[in-house]
């Protein structure tokens, strides 16, 4: 492994010197991991839509979120010794920074999944499963959409979890579940049957009567696997209910940080994509000088950092003061995918025609953008939550 060292070209303000020492050191040897190891396959893997999951293991090994020297001065987090929220988001920056999917193939476990373990199971649960969730032998994820059911899940949803003496049946399709076919469990919510609530059951994957198929022809994110699942009669006990989970509300809650958290995976494909763009800037010649140093590649440049300042400040913000609500985390998510989608847009126009050829990296970054804008609420949806909230009229239907 090469000698770690951990710039940011495009963090002009400087939000990682705020990293402390040790964090620094963790940061620079995931970069060496990935620059040496995942960096050079990813080309190949995004053009066969191969998965990421093979290092999955390795990450895991370099215990980027349970590496004791890690865990902050108690009296600075109320008597616990915690990963500092800043140090956690710039893990998930630095990923997205070589690649959203290698983010999502990990993240999508020891963030999305892991997250709602602690916010919906019981202490008996978490304490059970946690290990496994952080070395990946207990790998999950999460099925919420439904085929015909996108935005309007939360009022629409047709899964149903029906009591019995034997624990629930479980019955419904869902849709766009990432990791899926890599993960040996499924968090899938279910409308209680007779009842009025929403539940969460972790599914064991093989479980009779789930199936997975991968949706194929994926534009973007390609390096994870979205399945299509269907649920017929399938049997879950009592024991895999998580019982934190009983209403929207209660998912909303365990969603708000991770909603949030999209700023810093757009602020790390904005810092990927405009270091690809700046070095082609640097070294392509146009009418006899670099077109670095042409205004108008310049501006653009320019744009982008102030959207990677931007989206930086909005996310290390929510370092600072946790989301207690969930109308910030719609702010942050819309604003952070709207800068995200100018940056890589200009950062393939840098690049010209090379810019459409994945081996200059932004047409990647294009692309999976476009998942970005989708995901965790549409742009839409997320306007509506933060204009109802302002103005107390709900817009979502007539
Ligand atoms: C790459 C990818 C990964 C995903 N991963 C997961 C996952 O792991 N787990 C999971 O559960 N889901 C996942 N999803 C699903 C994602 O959450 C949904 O795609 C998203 O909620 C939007 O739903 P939809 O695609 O059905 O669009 P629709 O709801 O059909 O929306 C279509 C369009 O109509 C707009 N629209 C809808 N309602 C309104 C309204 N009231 N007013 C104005 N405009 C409106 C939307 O904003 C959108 O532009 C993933 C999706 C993608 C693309």
């Amino acid at each position: 492994m090469t000698s770690p060292t951990l710039e940011y070209p495009g963090d002009l303000l400087g939000f990682a010197d705020d990293l402390a020492p040790a964090e620094r050191a963790k940061l620079a040897r995931l970069r060496a991991y990935l620059d040496e190891n995942v960096r050079p396959v990813l080309v190949e893997r995004w053009e066969r839509g191969e998965s990421l999951a093979d290092f999955r293991r390795p990450l895991a090994d370099l215990h980027l979120l349970d590496d004791p020297e890690l865990l902050d001065d108690p009296a600075v987090q109320g008597g616990v010794r915690r990963l500092r929220p800043l140090y956690r988001g710039f893990v998930t920056l630095e990923l997205c920074r070589l690649d959203l999917a290698m983010s999502i193939t990990y993240g999508g476990q020891v963030g999305m999944f892991r997250t709602l373990i602690h916010a919906g199971g019981s202490p008996e649960q978490i304490a059970a499963w946690d290990p496994g969730i952080l070395d990946f032998s207990f790998t999950g994820c999460f099925a919420l959409s439904e085929p015909d059911h996108g935005s309007d899940v939360a009022g629409g949803m047709s899964t149903t979890a029906r009591r019995t003496e034997d624990g629930w049946v479980i019955d419904g399709a869902k849709r766009w579940i990432g990791n899926a076919t890599i993960s040996d469990n499924i968090v899938v919510v279910a409308r209680e049957e007779g009842g009025e609530r929403v539940l969460a059951f972790v599914v064991p994957a093989e479980t009779p009567g789930v199936e997975r198929s991968v949706i194929p022809h994926k534009g973007a994110t390609r390096m994870v696997h979205n399945a299509d699942i269907r649920l017929d009669g399938v049997v879950v006990p009592e024991e895999r209910r998580l019982p934190r989970i009983e209403s929207f509300r209660d998912i909303n809650r365990a969603f708000r940080s991770l909603r949030a958290d999209i700023a810093w995976s757009a602020a790390g494909m904005q810092l990927g994509a405009y270091a690809a763009a700046v070095e082609y800037a640097q070294r392509r010649e146009q009418f006899g000088r670099p077109i670095a140093g042409f205004q108008l590649i310049q501006d653009k440049l320019v744009r982008i950092v102030a959207n990677i300042a931007q989206t930086l400040a909005l996310a290390v913000r929510t370092t600072t003061h946790p989301i207690g609500d969930d109308v910030s985390p719609s702010l942050i998510k819309l604003v952070a995918a709207d800068r995200l989608r100018e940056s890589v847009a200009l950062a393939r126009e840098i690049v010209g025609g090379n810019g459409v050829l994945l081996e200059h990296d932004v047409m990647r970054y294009f692309a999976d953008a476009e998942a970005m804008y989708t995901f965790e609420g549409t742009r839409e949806v997320n306007t509506l939550i933060v204009g109802r909230a302002l103005t107390g009229h709900s817009a979502f239907t007539r």
